[in-house]
């Protein structure tokens, strides 16, 4: 046996239509499960008197009635913290897919009439399956008459259908994540392929040409052939390290391995690579005299600063490029500030995302927009924060900021440092 399927037939007249009415609105456009649920019950307080609503519903990996809603009213609103709300009720609602009705008492320590409980248990039908039950409870009688019990059946209908709305919602919800998830693994796959097979594609180019048994390379000529296949198997390596690093980072299991370090050394060291990377960059540093030593994994500190710096090459190559570092509050700030094309703003929330790229900039630059995601990671991992300023026409300046210390206080209250 199952409850009512369809909305019982006619009911009743003047204000009990027109909340009748309402409860069927509010059904109809509400996707707010709780605020329906809250809506509905304080109308159906206005058709016929309960003092306590509660829905219990079935959870199927307890496989319990588990409470997941209920509404303390009238007489029962002044005694919330000690209320029966009909479990065994529901229980038997779900169990026998028919409408319930019990009388219970509350036992001598409920003083008058109040001993009196009666509990209106419904099976709850969600998709024609029932998966819970609905009790409606009224203290100190009388009992529920049968047309209460019609209007109560006809409430429970309305709540399956709330119920209904809010799997449905979930139920979308689920499918778009599923659907935007494997767009952007085919974007992925695709972003990835185009920049593996470029390097690959002139590796194999220039090796095959180099083997040609019936053409006499010059040694000039053969020098520069290998100098681009040993470049881009460079870039193939670079981009192999950041999609390892980047799936490393997203799953928390690349370990950072801190020593005290020397902020300012740091940055000389990377701008003296950089100068030899990129000898036509106009690159120009400024260090505070005050930079301290810092608990910091410079491998990969170096490698947030060798992507800022690689970025300004590739993105802002005219112009000069300033790195600066000063303290700042109990932290180490450190700039990069180019003088390129600078960014739209739209585009700025998105900057340190896996795999975002700024689309017309990046048209004919080589990359996978995995390198901002990595700086964010490592800046992170050392308790500090990266932004951006930019504006587009004016340049770029990437910041980002590592603390020195946290100070914990001792026994004494005074304070060391961890
Ligand atoms: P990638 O360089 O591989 O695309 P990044 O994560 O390093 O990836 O950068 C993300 C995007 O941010 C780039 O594609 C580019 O559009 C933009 N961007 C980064 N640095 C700059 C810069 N200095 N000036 C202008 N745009 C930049």
């Amino acid at each position: 046996m199952t409850g009512p399927l369809v909305p019982p037939g006619p009911l009743t007249h003047g204000t009990e239509l027109n909340a009748v009415y309402a409860i069927a609105r509010i059904v109809a456009e509400t996707y707010d499960t709780e605020a329906g649920l809250d809506a509905v019950f304080r109308l159906s307080r206005t058709i016929f008197i309960f003092d306590v609503v509660s829905l219990f519903l079935h959870n199927e990996d307890t496989g319990q009635l588990e409470p997941s809603y209920a509404l303390a009213l009238g007489r029962g609103r002044a005694k919330e913290a000690d209320l029966a709300w009909g479990e065994p009720a529901a229980s038997e609602a779900y169990r026998s897919g028919q409408t319930v009705l019990r009388h219970e008492d509350a036992g001598p320590s409920v003083k008058g009439r109040e001993r009196r409980r009666d509990y209106l248990g419904l099976p709850m039908m969600v998709h024609g399956r029932c998966v819970g039950g609905l009790v409606f409870g009224r203290f100190g009688g009388p009992s529920f008459p049968p047309e209460h019990i019609r209007l109560a059946e006809f409430v429970a209908w309305h709540v399956g259908q709330l119920l209904e709305n809010r799997r449905m919602a979930r139920r979308i919800a689920t499918l778009e994540a599923q659907r935007e998830l494997a767009r952007m693994q085919d974007e992925f796959i695709s972003t990835i392929s185009h920049e593996l097979r470029t390097p690959l594609g002139f590796i194999k180019g220039y090796v095959t040409t180099l083997m040609r048994q019936d053409t006499a390379w010059d040694a000039e000529t053969r020098m520069e052939f290998l100098q681009i296949v040993d470049e881009e198997a460079d870039r193939l390596r670079e981009l192999i390290d950041n999609l390892l690093d980047s799936s490393r980072l997203e799953t928390g299991s690349l370990g950072m391995t801190k020593e005290p370090i020397h902020v300012g050394t740091l940055i000389r060291d990377t701008v003296s690579r950089t100068k030899s990377a990129y000898p036509e960059m106009d690159l120009r540093m400024e260090l505070a005299d005050d930079l301290p030593l810092i608990s910091l994994d410079p491998t990969r500190v170096a490698q947030v600063l060798d992507n800022l710096l690689s970025n300004a090459h590739k993105y802002a190559s005219a112009g000069p490029v300033v790195i600066r570092s000063y303290m700042n509050n109990n932290a180490v700030k450190i700039e990069v500030e180019d003088s390129g094309p600078g960014i739209p703003s739209e585009h700025i929330p998105r900057l340190f995302e896996r795999f975002y790229r700024v689309p017309d900039q990046t048209v004919n630059v080589r990359g996978t927009g995995l390198g901002l995601y990595i700086c964010r990671k490592i800046v992170e991992a050392h308790g500090g924060e990266i932004g951006v300023t930019s504006q587009p026409g004016a340049g770029t300046r990437f910041n980002f900021t590592l603390p020195v210390h946290v100070l914990a206080p001792t026994v004494e209250g005074e304070g060391h440092d961890v």
